[in-house]
């Protein structure tokens, strides 16, 4: 683990601009720079660098953050990783500590299954290109495949020969633990060889370690698995891995596309034939983290199905999911009983190509065109059918691209649009309901009311939010506003306050009637710090390791300061600009308008009870009571918003 103040010398001495300089051509506009954005396609600049800031932002993609985000962005590290690398720009020796003994354990056990795949993988090797049976058996299998030598070094192909205890005893005499080699699968409690007679392949992560193997079966034994695969370590996650990502991940940057296929060879063909932009999620579905993978680099898939019917059904799933990350997902199905592999070694490379070009279609429409047929041959799926279409729409969290492909689906499966709107925005609700549900379990709060839809990420499709609710999240806005830039400014020279700790006091108790998640997350942790005693300024939040809040806090550092005030008269939002040195009043004007809010709250809660309670209860009068003493404060909070905004 790479210690904390390491890590804060490296955020303080790392320079955006000086960073970014190394991959992006950047040009001095004003007190900022700015250049082509290295993570969408643009023909004029709209991502800008603020050196004084020491922020980076892309006003086409929206991708911002600082040096060590960019690095992580643009070279698909992770956090630690990427501090390695500034670190290293800048001279800068790390102080790399452990934590607890455990887990330095953990990290020596980690290198060690690492050290015990490279000998296994090298041995592997060794056979196909050293031994009888390697080049008889193996070799001959690749080459029939069409597979050149460099393809196969590059890959690190491999062969297992039908020997029950080739690599183990090799192992076992060069000193490598057997527990080791029993926790990678390479052989069982008896020592005896899990690859037997099998090609090898084995599985990189994305620095290019080796973490597993996978064996294909030479022969036509129907009667043994065609493909075996090592299973899961420490070291070797099936859902977070996929195959081949290491040798395409530049490419899938630069092209800006991913093509996703099923199989090894076929990564390894469309590879060798100059198509490198290629992964696969071999042995698994494709799973959220998979995808999550993809989209470190781009947010483009192509997906390729093979041309038989089954494999259609078995892919969408997978799809849908691509969809919910809010990627663009196409499809091209291979014509009858061709695989990528197959084709390319039939029609080449430059057909290939054409193919992907002009029959890659838009992955909604093809699924609804494909639907409208399962219709047409079989009436009486036509509901479970509509179900399917739903789903997948649900899935696209842009309400305007959601939208549009809502009409499209209905005029292709010939569906009446409303009919549909109405089923995906039940799916949706039903979604954010649960989802909401899921996180107060979590935090321990208390559930939003029923109607509060209005989550900014997935709005019903053609519903309004409703005004309240839009009126109460900016309100929110304002507020995390307001902590994100002058958090940690004193409130008061005097009494040496800050207006987060003034924010607090004032409105910690108002957390649980947030509607905004990501806001009240924020404001969770700005109550736990600052409670703590703890700072949280605008560094905190911008190398804040949660995606949704980092980019939310950058958003409110680089837009113009814009507050929600209220006129008295029907709450008419109105927004103004607002001079930095006027936090105060606006600290104090929120911390009385949320607390109004809340009031406002509770006495309709407090209302509906009266109405349900019959008068000869005593609760009743309890009620009547705590009715008139808060009609009573909201009187007071009244005058004081008066005071306030006269
Ligand atoms: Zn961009």
């Amino acid at each position: 683990m790479i210690a904390k103040h390491s890590i804060d010398q490296v955020l303080e001495t790392a320079q955006v601009e000086e960073v970014v300089s190394h991959f992006v051509n950047l040009k001095r506009r004003g007190v900022n720079m700015i250049g082509l954005c290295p993570f969408h396609n643009e023909k004029t600049p709209s991502f800008t660098v603020s050196p004084a800031k020491n922020l980076f932002k892309c006003f086409g993609c929206g991708k911002g953050g600082n040096a060590v985000h960019f690095v992580m962005e643009h070279e698909g590290y992770s956090f630690p990783e990427a501090i390695r690398f500034l670190a290293k720009m800048y001279n800068i020796t790390l102080d790399e500590t452990v934590a607890d003994p455990s887990e330095s354990e953990d990290k020596q056990k980690k290198d060690s299954l690492f050290i015990v795949t490279e000998f296994a993988k090298n041995h592997f090797v060794h056979n196909l290109f050293h031994t009888q049976a390697g080049v008889n058996i193996g070799m001959s299998y690749f080459r029939e495949r069409g597979f050149r030598e460099n393809t196969i070094k590059e890959f690190s192909l491999g062969f297992a020969p039908d020997d029950p205890t080739d690599l183990t005893e090799i192992a076992l005499r060069n000193q490598y633990k057997k527990e080791f080699l029993v926790e990678l699968g390479l052989c069982n409690e008896n020592g005896r060889d899990f690859f037997r007679n099998r090609v090898i392949f084995p599985i990189q992560n994305l620095s290019g370690k080796t973490i597993g193997f996978g064996g294909r079966i030479l022969g036509n034994d129907k009667k043994i698995a065609k493909y075996i695969n090592s299973p899961e370590s420490e070291i070797y996650n099936k859902r977070k891995t996929l195959y081949g990502l290491y040798f395409a991940k530049n490419d899938i940057r630069k092209e800006d596309s991913c093509i996703l296929v099923e199989g090894y060879t076929d990564v390894i063909s469309l590879h060798q034939a100059g198509i490198k932009n290629v992964v696969a999620s071999s042995g698994t579905s494709l799973t959220d983290d998979q995808i999550r993978l993809i989209k470190r680099y781009t947010q483009n898939v192509t997906v390729i199905y093979d041309g038989d019917a089954a494999g259609i059904h078995a892919a969408q799933r997978g799809t849908d999911l691509i969809l919910a990350m809010d990627m663009f997902v196409k499809v091209v199905i291979l014509p009858e009983q061709h695989d990528p592999d197959s084709f390319i070694k039939k029609e080449g490379p430059n057909a290939f190509r054409t193919y992907l070009r002009d029959k890659a279609q838009d992955f909604i429409l093809f699924k609804s065109y494909f639907l409208k047929k399962e219709i047409n041959q079989d009436p009486v799926r036509k509901v479970a059918v509509l179900k399917d279409i739903v789903q997948t729409l649900s899935k696209i969290p842009d309400p305007m691209a959601r939208n549009t492909y809502v009409k499209e689906s209905s005029n292709i499966m010939d569906i009446d649009e409303a009919i549909l709107i109405n089923e995906v925005n039940k799916v949706i609700k039903n979604e954010i309901r649960q989802k909401r549900f899921r996180e107060s379990l979590r935090d321990g709060e208390p559930v939003a009311q029923e109607g509060n839809f209005d989550m900014p990420d997935s709005q019903p499709v053609h519903e309004q939010s409703d005004f309240t609710n839009k009126a109460d999240e900016s309100m929110e806005r304002g507020l995390i506003s307001l902590l994100i830039n002058f958090g940690n400014t004193l409130y008061d020279e005097k009494s040496q306050i800050t207006v987060a700790q003034i924010v607090v006091s004032g409105c910690a108790e108002l957390l649980g009637y947030f509607t905004n998640q990501v806001y009240a997350s924020i404001f969770r942790e700005v109550i736990h710090k600052t409670s703590a005693g703890e700072v949280t300024d605008q560094k905190y939040f911008t190398n804040h390791p949660d995606e949704p809040i980092r980019q939310l806090a950058i958003d409110l550092l680089n837009s113009p300061y814009v507050y929600a005030g209220w006129q008295n008269k029907g709450m008419e939002l109105q927004t103004q600009r607002m001079p930095d040195q006027n936090f105060k009043n606006e600290a104090d004007q929120l911390i009385i308008r949320i607390n109004n809010r809340k009031l406002t709250m509770m006495i309709e809660e407090n209302m509906k009870k009266l109405d349900k309670l019959d008068p000869e209860d005593p609760e009743y009068l309890i009620s009547l009571k705590l009715h008139a003493k808060m009609i009573e404060q909201k009187k007071e909070l009244a005058n004081l918003i008066d005071k306030v905004i006269g």
